[in-house]
Order: C-alpha cells, then sequence, then structure tokens
C-alpha cells in the first residue's frame, strides 16, 4: 500500500493506538469501499507505521541557512496538522492573510476596517469609477512592486521543493509566490503586473503602462506620495481621493478601456483557471489552506472539493473562515510561523511510506 492511496479514502478519524512500547495517534481513513485504514504517526518519536509495522522517519531538522521564525500558537495543534500531512502530498490555497507580513493589509482580516471594493459592473460601465480606479492604482501599484517574500511564502517553497507540496493555488494577485520561488502557482484572480485591453484583449506589462499614466499625469503619484497617508490593498488599491484629475491611458492599439487582469468583485474567474485549480486539487492527497477567511465562494469551492472528496483539508489562518466546517484540522495563528513549523515537523515523502 502506497501512501497515496490517502488520496481515494474519506476524512480521516483520530484517536490513540498502542504499537509495541509506542502510544501513537492514530488517523483512521474510511475508504470508499468502506474498509479502514489505519496510519500510526509518533513524530516525536520519530516512527511512523501502517498496518502495524513501524517505520523510522528520517530526522525531518537538516542543516540549513534558512531560520523559521519562533511558532506563536499552541504546537499541539501544530502536530495535529503534521499528523494529517505526513506522508501524503498537498495542495496549498493562499489568501491575504499570508501576505501580511509583507505589508500587504489583509481587509478581511480580524480588525480590518470595513471597505467597499469596486465592483466589475463600475468599473466597466462609468468612466468616473475607471479615473478614480486608476488614480489609487497609479500609486498602489508602485508600493505592491516593493513589497517582499515572507517566512511563510519560503516555507511554501521549501514544501514544494521537497516534493511534499504540488502546487500553490493563491487568491493573491502580488506574485510573491513567484518572487520567493514556488513553481506551480496559480493565479487564481489574476496579477497586479498586467493590465488587459477589455476591446482588442492585448495583455500589456503594468510597468509599460506606468510610463504612460506618468507621461498624462505628471508628477501625479510623487504629489499623493508626499501626503504619506497610503494604504495599499490586496488588489493594488490606494487609498486617496483627489482623482478627479487624473488622465487614464485608452488602449494603445484599439483606443478601448484597459483593466488591470485582476478579477474584480463581481467578475468571474477564467473557466480555463478554474479548472486547472480543481485539477490541481484532484491530484493531491490533502488541501492546506493558508491564510485565507475563505469569505468568497472563488476559493471556498476547492476545500468544498477536497472535503466531498473525502481528503483532509488544514486550515492555517488568523480566526474564523467560512470553510472551517470542512477543516480537519484547525491551526488559529500566522503563517509566518506555521508554515515554517510544518517546513520543520515534516518528514520527507520517501521516508515516510511503509
Ligand atoms: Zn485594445
Amino acid at each position: 500500500m502506497t501512501e497515496s492511496s490517502v488520496s481515494a479514502t474519506r476524512r480521516p478519524r483520530r484517536g490513540s493506538t498502542r504499537i509495541g512500547s509506542i502510544e501513537t495517534s492514530s488517523l483512521r481513513f474510511r475508504r470508499p469501499s468502506g474498509r479502514h485504514r489505519l496510519v500510526f504517526i509518533d513524530v516525536e518519536h520519530g516512527v511512523k507505521a501502517s498496518r502495524s509495522r513501524l517505520v523510522p522517519v528520517q530526522p525531518v531538522s537538516r542543516p540549513t541557512t534558512w531560520q523559521p521564525e519562533p511558532v506563536t500558537v499552541p504546537l499541539t495543534t501544530v502536530d495535529d496538522a503534521v499528523r494529517v500531512l505526513a506522508g501524503i502530498r498537498f495542495v496549498a490555497l493562499t489568501g491575504a492573510g499570508i501576505s501580511t507580513d509583507s505589508g500587504i493589509p489583509d481587509y478581511r482580516g480580524p480588525g480590518s476596517p470595513p471597505r467597499n471594493p469596486m465592483t466589475y459592473q463600475q468599473f466597466v460601465g462609468d468612466e468616473a469609477f475607471r479615473r478614480h480606479y486608476w488614480a489609487r492604482n497609479h500609486v498602489g501599484w508602485r508600493h505592491m512592486r516593493r513589497t517582499r517574500p515572507n517566512a511563510g511564502h519560503r516555507a511554501l517553497v521549501r514544501l514544494e521543493e521537497r516534493g511534499l507540496l504540488s502546487g500553490t493555488i493563491t487568491q493573491n494577485v502580488d506574485l510573491l509566490h513567484q518572487e520567493a520561488g514556488s513553481r506551480a502557482v496559480i493565479d487564481l484572480h489574476g496579477r497586479y503586473d498586467r493590465v488587459v485591453c477589455l476591446s482588442c484583449s492585448q495583455v500589456v506589462s503594468r510597468s509599460r503602462l506606468a510610463e504612460r499614466l506618468d507621461a498624462l499625469n505628471p508628477g501625479f503619484a510623487e504629489s499623493i506620495g508626499a501626503v504619506g497617508d497610503i494604504e495599499i490593498a490586496p488588489d493594488a488599491d490606494a487609498v486617496i481621493s483627489a482623482t478627479s484629475h487624473f488622465r487614464p491611458a485608452p488602449c494603445d492599439s484599439c483606443g478601448g478601456v484597459l483593466k488591470p487582469e485582476i478579477v474584480y468583485f463581481g467578475e468571474n474567474v477564467p473557466r480555463a483557471r478554474v479548472e486547472a485549480a480543481y485539477a490541481m486539487v484532484d491530484g493531491a492527497d490533502a488541501l492546506l489552506v493558508a491564510g485565507s477567511s475563505l469569505t468568497v465562494m472563488s476559493g471556498l469551492r476547492f476545500v468544498k472539493r477536497a472535503a466531498r472528496d473525502g481528503k483532509p483539508v488544514v486550515i492555517v489562518n488568523r480566526g474564523v473562515t467560512r470553510g472551517d466546517a470542512h477543516a480537519t484540522v484547525k491551526v488559529d495563528g500566522g503563517t509566518s510561523s506555521v508554515l515554517p513549523a510544518l517546513v520543520t515537523r515534516l518528514p520527507d515523502l520517501d521516508a515516510s511510506g511503509p
């Protein structure tokens, strides 16, 4: 039996079992056939067993120049996550919470101010909304470009390099996963560094558009920057007011309306992108949600998909999420500390299978 057979199982039930002289934690996976499979794990004692066979686990700490941050949540819940994810391949679904420690505020996180984001219908249907949006975006995207990945992003890179993480689906448009070094990334809600024409579909880089906007609005970004009261939102918005004199740029091919290649509220994620994300979830044994309150269905549907197929769902997030009812384990903590802890404590795949 291989560890990947977990993918065909139901949500595991946890228990405690003695193998030889060692008291282990056990996970009971119910398969679609109705038969049960037990996996015994004792990370503390460095052993893992399946069907009553003890298998030594390689030491999980190894020499590295990378230093994880101290864990600030109870280790017991992190251990629960380790027990669920040990020995299987999982996909990560990330949200704004993983980027807050890079200086990008999470407008849905605990204590966040109420926010009334512009909808797709407002952007497309009203020139004044578009002018206001582009004025704010013209300031906000510069801040987005200056942000750097944090320990949470780097932890996912390590998990991917070790073959434990098969891919990352992100609701963020900040590209910090790619900058950290993640390879298999699906930018579910688009990316801030591209702009698309709504008429001819031409895609141009945001930095190229910035040159045109600077030429049309000399001194605008600098004058706003001097005020010093700018906030940036996950979609590269900046909260500023005096935008009525801002001049947006039309498409330089056809004169059409330009829009950031970002999925707005009220807009659907492109079908092919959704299917690619579903395929990523379907190809994994479990789902790790990192830093998302799962408020919008565009992310929650992948949690429901995994839960429907009986795959374990581990949620790491500060505060409640809309997917908590589907979680096998919920770790109420920050991704910058919990994800590095998973890197340290999860055993390698090739050493964990029977
Ligand atoms: Zn065009």
